[in-house]
């Protein structure tokens, strides 16, 4: 049996759940055992279970016609209904759903009662505008309440959202609402960020400015107070249309697998591809997942997922999940440094948050800035902690366990795509015995296989992640092109769904992300993974962050190139940038081996990343083959490419 990816990073650190924490875990061994005997009815008992339907279904999966699933499809259901109002009936309309913190310190937190209310008058209002089921929306907000009201309110319609980062240019919100025909677009004037106002409304004027569009109306909430060009006809404002219409609006049920939304996915390996979710499986999934992973317990707890609303994250752990499951939530606006380096701290003392969810770039950044910033805050309410996004290195889940989570509590990687619509693998917190940098174990009734090139399923080592059975949450398509579904995930092994990405399985059958399979290098005939490499030098005391790239090398086929962060507090170190390179490759070869030793190590100050956070590999692989620089539409901040460029030529 051939293998795919050389692994050889050995982590041998492990985790118990406490006692405490583990007598009161909502999650029991019951999960599995049920899904092992009947995945199919383990689903059904979950999708009855955690929704309400209108319509009971009595056919739970319907794969006739594969890649195009259909779960609980006689099944009629509300999607906002299972969000707000059934939590208001049930008698918990005063339990508060949104802690709204804008980044200037003002503050608005809603009841599922207020947010019900408001969610009604809203799709009152798009109803006035012409939206009926199935047309397409488009929202370009802020992190602030009306985006989730919007896209609740939409749902609530069987219309179908499509959410645009707010930090994509017009040319970007453009092509996503001629993708998917978009007849209104949600917007602010302008948002805070960094203690400025950025604007939006600006940028959905320049992106519809030829007067060619599909969209017949622009819906304006004010936020930031700046600005703004009006088109008569077109642009209505928020506050002054929602005071106009109808407080009661009654949901109508929808078919389970009625369109919900489409989003588009990050971009880190090219052109982001708009993904369709459907509405049934996807809240089974998002609303199971929700809260087993994090242990919620909706009297009690408070919880905060930082992600933006224009990631997939934001949809089922801002947005789906957590409100399903009645949860009391904090949404914040702004950046993490705005205005002082501990905002998030702060925001958990004030709130005092018990669950948060973030991304390995946010973890590695505050490593960068020092422990003191946290350690200033009281951070003692927290009880868990979530990781998405990327792989987490060993090290820096370490340090979130010490230095935010206090040592004792504990942390779940998270393992999923926008297309896999919720968490795929994870460690359920209460039962899994931890491993620092191991996303670990399938989702009860998720099936996850490992295979080598040939499609052989390998029992140990490093290969290629697929899902080998249908799921509640997966894509339904890519919108409005059927073929590139099938070939982008389906026809690489018949009938499994291909992630990308690359994993290993360890002796206990446990599961490490290795990063995406474009990625990875080849030394020797060797192959290597990127997150590996990167964690062996985040190991080392002086690194925050780190990326690697297999650049041409005339020996070995490919070397590998890193480019790392240094910790704040070891930057004046940084005499001899030769030395610490030296330093740095040696640690990797001790730790790995020499195949996997940098020919160069660059010191740099920032990485080139997505909107969301992640690494762009292929940019770093442009500079350290000394190509022009390929697609930045991407890139959070293009400056980032020139900056580095300079530093290696
Ligand atoms: P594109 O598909 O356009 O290149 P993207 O893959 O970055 O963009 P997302 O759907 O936001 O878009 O990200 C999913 C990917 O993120 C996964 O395929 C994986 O590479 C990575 N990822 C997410 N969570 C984890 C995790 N816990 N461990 C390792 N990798 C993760
Ligand atoms: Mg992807």
């Amino acid at each position: 049996m051939s293998v795919q990816i050389d692994t050889s990073l050995e982590e041998i650190r492990r985790f118990r759940p406490s006692p405490e924490f583990a007598a009161q875990s909502v999650a029991t061994e019951s999960l599995y055992t049920d899904a092992k005997a009947d995945r199919l009815g383990f689903w059904a008992t979950q999708a009855r279970e955690l929704l309400h339907w209108n319509k009971p279904f009595t056919q739970t999966l319907d794969w006739s016609n594969p890649p195009f699933a259909k779960w609980f499809d006689d099944g009629e259901l509300n999607v906002a209904y299972n969000c707000l109002d059934r939590h208001v009936e049930a008698g918990n309309g005063d339990r508060i759903a949104l802690h709204f913190e804008g980044e200037p310190g003002d503050s608005r937190s809603y009841s599922y009662a207020e947010l019900t209310a408001e969610v009604k008058k809203a799709a009152n209002l798009l109803t006035a505008l012409g939206v009926r089921s199935g047309d397409r929306v488009a929202i370009y907000l802020p992190m602030i309440p009306e985006a989730v009201i919007s896209m609740l309110a939409v749902a609530r319609l069987g219309a179908v959202h499509s959410v645009v980062f707010g930090g994509f240019s017009a040319d970007s919100l453009r092509a996503r609402i001629d993708d998917a025909e978009a007849k209104v677009v949600i917007t602010a004037d302008g948002g805070w960020r960094k203690g400025k106002v950025f604007p939006l409304k600006n940028a959905v004027d320049t992106a519809l400015e030829d007067g060619q569009s599909s969209v017949n109306h622009v819906l304006v909430v004010k936020r930031g107070g700046n600005e703004v060009q009006w088109t008569e006809g077109r642009d209505l404002w928020w506050h002054d249309e929602i005071a106009a219409v109808d407080a009661d609006h009654v949901a109508k049920p929808f078919p389970a697998e009625h369109p919900l939304f489409v989003l588009y996915t990050s971009g880190t390996t090219g052109k982001p591809k708009g993904i369709l979710h459907t509405s049934g499986g996807y809240l089974t999934q998002a609303a199971f997942t929700h809260k087993n992973v994090f242990d919620l317990h909706p009297e009690r707890d408070v919880y905060w997922c930082t992600a933006d609303i224009g990631w997939i994250t934001g949809h089922s752990y801002v947005v789906y999940g957590p409100l399903a499951n009645g949860a009391t939530q904090v949404i914040y606006e702004g950046t993490p440094d705005t205005p002082h380096q501990g905002r998030w701290w702060e925001i958990i003392d004030k709130y005092k948050v018990t669950i948060l969810y973030t991304a390995p770039t946010a973890i590695r950044t505050f490593m960068k800035l020092g422990r003191q910033i946290p350690q200033s805050f009281s951070l003692r309410s927290l009880r868990l902690l979530g990781s998405v996004g990327e792989p987490i290195n060993p090290e820096a889940w370490i340090w979130y366990r010490h230095v935010i989570g206090g040592g004792s509590i504990p942390v779940v990687d998270t393992w999923w795509q926008t297309e896999t619509g919720a968490i795929m693998i994870s460690a359920l917190p209460g039962l899994t015995d931890l491993k620092p940098g191991a996303a670990q174990v399938a989702i009860p009734g998720i099936e996850i296989e490992v295979l080598d090139d040939d499609g052989n399923k390998l029992e140990e080592g490093g290969g290629l992640l697929v899902i080998n059975e249908p799921w509640p949450a997966m894509l339904r398509g890519i919108w409005g092109d059927p073929e590139r579904f099938k070939e982008t995930y389906w026809d690489k092994f018949q009938g499994k769904y291909f992630a990308g990405d690359g994993a290993r399985l360890d002796e206990d059958g446990d599961i490490w992300l290795l990063g995406r399979v474009d990625d990875v290098m080849n030394v020797s005939g060797h192959r290597l993974s990127t997150a590996e490499i990167e964690s062996s030098l985040v190991a080392h005391p002086l690194t925050a962050e780190a990326a690697v790239v297999g650049a041409a090398d005339e020996t070995t086929g490919q070397a590998v190139v890193a480019f790392v962060i240094l910790k704040n507090s070891h930057e004046h170190d940084i005499a001899d940038p030769d030395e610490i390179a030296a330093l740095l490759r040696a640690h990797v070869a001790q730790q790995i081996g020499a195949i996997a030793r940098p020919r160069e190590v660059f010191i740099v100050n920032e990485l080139p990343k997505t909107r969301s956070g992640k690494i762009m590999r292929r940019l770093l692989r442009d500079v350290a083959e000394g190509r022009e620089i390929g697609d930045t539409t991407t890139l959070a901040d293009t400056a980032v490419m020139q900056i580095i460029t300079s530093k290696v030529r």
